[in-house]
């Protein structure tokens, strides 16, 4: 069923998704906005433990760019958990935050019911095939998609706004989400797809880690077996890739660059995606200053401030059980390969 379902989203048309696209605008207009007035949002698409919040934090850091993390989390980890923002406050108790809700008009418990309403009926797996083909759609699906996508981007222009930002950085990275993105008028979408050798990302995934952004209760971030992290690894990665093809300005980009060429593959991500690259956080070649964030989700490095030595995460290699490996160099190795990991 996988591999039904992989080959079916492989072979694609993008085109379905840009047509959806100006079918929401209203027809005609280009995909990503480059209209006047749109509001550039760079997108980090891929899979779990991948260093989106690595990237994310390394962006957030130059001039007039803001990030607001894994911002599809932001009405049940934000709202409902109150967990604490990126700069450690409470969610609630933020300053930023209360004011980008503020700006945004969002406001009550009556306005979280019905958004999250609107966001089950369009941001869920099974949805899939409507935000990929538009024809699929009803008028209802049409209107949930509408009203959700102009929250989503209200949110984004207010944080834009209280944080004197011109660029957004929102490192979600689910497919349903990004294609959301992709398809809402206001907004012009820049991709990330950001890749990790998939033996470390499922290593990665099958370790215990807290979450410190729980403070109430002790909570951990989910680990899955090495099976179904290779296959979701094979399946999220050829989603991402269909989101970025909707994007003017999309590149992937592999952790194992980022990590070793931190400044350099910057660098490259700006001048990929026409962003300005003024004040990137560099000390030198390998240490980073992280400025303060009010990022809503993300890995728990989102909450370390100050100078931040970066360097590759290799554990993988000396304790990943052989089996594991095996199985995941099975599951994973033709897109591995494409994506230039060695074997
Ligand atoms: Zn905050």
């Amino acid at each position: 069923m996988f591999r039904l379902f992989l080959e079916a989203t492989a072979n694609m048309n993008v085109q379905d998704v840009q047509d959806s696209a100006n079918e929401v605008a209203g027809g005609g207009g280009s995909l990503t906005g480059s209209s006047s007035g749109d509001l550039p949002v760079v997108f980090i698409a891929g899979v779990g433990r991948s260093g989106s919040t690595l990237l994310d934090l390394c962006l957030n850091g130059m001039d007039r760019v803001a990030t607001v993390g894994e911002l599809r989390f932001l009405w049940e980890n934000g709202y409902r958990q109150n967990v604490l923002c990126g700069c450690g406050t409470a969610f609630h108790d933020c300053a930023v935050w209360r004011a980008t809700l503020d700006r945004a008009f969002l406001h009550g418990s009556e306005d979280l019911a019905s958004i999250e309403r609107d966001k089950s009926a369009v941001d869920r797996w099974r949805h899939l095939p409507r935000l990929l083909l538009p024809g699929l759609r009803d008028r209802r699906f049409r209107e949930r998609l509408n009203r959700y996508g102009d929250t989503l981007r209200r949110v984004i222009a207010a944080a834009a706004e209280v944080q004197n930002a011109t660029v957004v950085i929102d490192s979600s990275k689910d497919p349903t989400h990004g294609l959301i993105l992709a398809q809402t008028p206001g907004i012009d979408l820049r991709v990330v797809h950001l890749v990790r050798d998939p033996r470390a990302a499922v290593f990665s995934r099958s370790r215990l880690r807290r979450r410190p952004e729980v403070v109430d209760e002790v909570r951990f971030m989910p680990r899955q077996s090495a099976l179904e992290s290779a296959f979701e690894w094979v399946l999220l990665n050829r989603l991402s890739e269909q989101v970025a093809a909707t994007a003017r300005r999309s590149i992937r980009l592999r952790y194992d660059e980022l990590t070793a060429a931190p400044r350099e593959t910057l660098t490259r991500l700006c001048a990929a995606l026409e962003l300005p690259e003024s004040g990137a956080p560099f000390i030198d070649d390998r240490r980073v200053q992280f400025s303060v964030n009010h990022s809503v989700a993300g890995n728990p490095i989102r909450f370390q401030q100050g100078t931040v030595v970066i360097e590759p995460d290799e554990e993988w290699r000396s304790e990943m059980a052989p089996a594991d490996r095996r199985l995941v160099e099975l599951v994973t190795g033709r897109l591995a390969a494409q994506y230039g990991f060695a074997t």
